[in-house]
C-alpha cells in the first residue's frame, strides 16, 4: 500500500530508513532519490525518519564513540517519543500546540 501517487511502499521506506541515514542502501530495491521523494510526500514515514534521526544527533552529541550502547538508545528513543506524544496530545485537545 502507498501513501502517495507514486509506487513506493511505505513499508520498504521504513525497512531502509536505517539503511538510508548509514549511507548503507545496496541499491537493490529503492535509490536515494525515492526514498527522499517518498518521505517528501508521506508523513507518516517522514515522521518515523524524524524520530531516528533525531535520536542519532543526540547520540551523536551525547558520544563520541561511534556505537552508542543499547541502553542509552533506548533511553533517548523513549524519552524522545514521550515529548511526542505530549506535543500530539496537546494539539489535539485544544486544535492548537500548547507551548
Ligand atoms: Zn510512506
Amino acid at each position: 500500500m502507498s501513501c502517495n501517487d507514486d509506487d513506493v511502499d511505505c513499508a520498504e521506506v521504513l525497512a531502509r530508513v536505517y539503511a538510508f541515514l548509514d549511507h548503507e542502501l545496496d541499491g537493490r530495491a529503492l535509490t536515494y532519490d525515492e526514498i527522499e521523494a517518498h518521505l517528501d510526500g508521506c508523513g507518516s514515514c517522514l515522521s518515523k525518519y524524524d524520530l531516528e534521526r533525531a535520536v542519532r544527533q543526540v547520540l551523536a552529541r551525547s558520544c563520541a564513540c561511534e556505537h552508542a550502547p543499547d541502553a542509552l538508545r533506548m533511553k533517548v528513543l523513549a524519552q524522545i517519543r514521550e515529548v511526542r506524544i505530549q506535543v500530539t496530545e496537546d494539539i489535539t485537545d485544544s486544535g492548537l500546540p500548547r507551548i
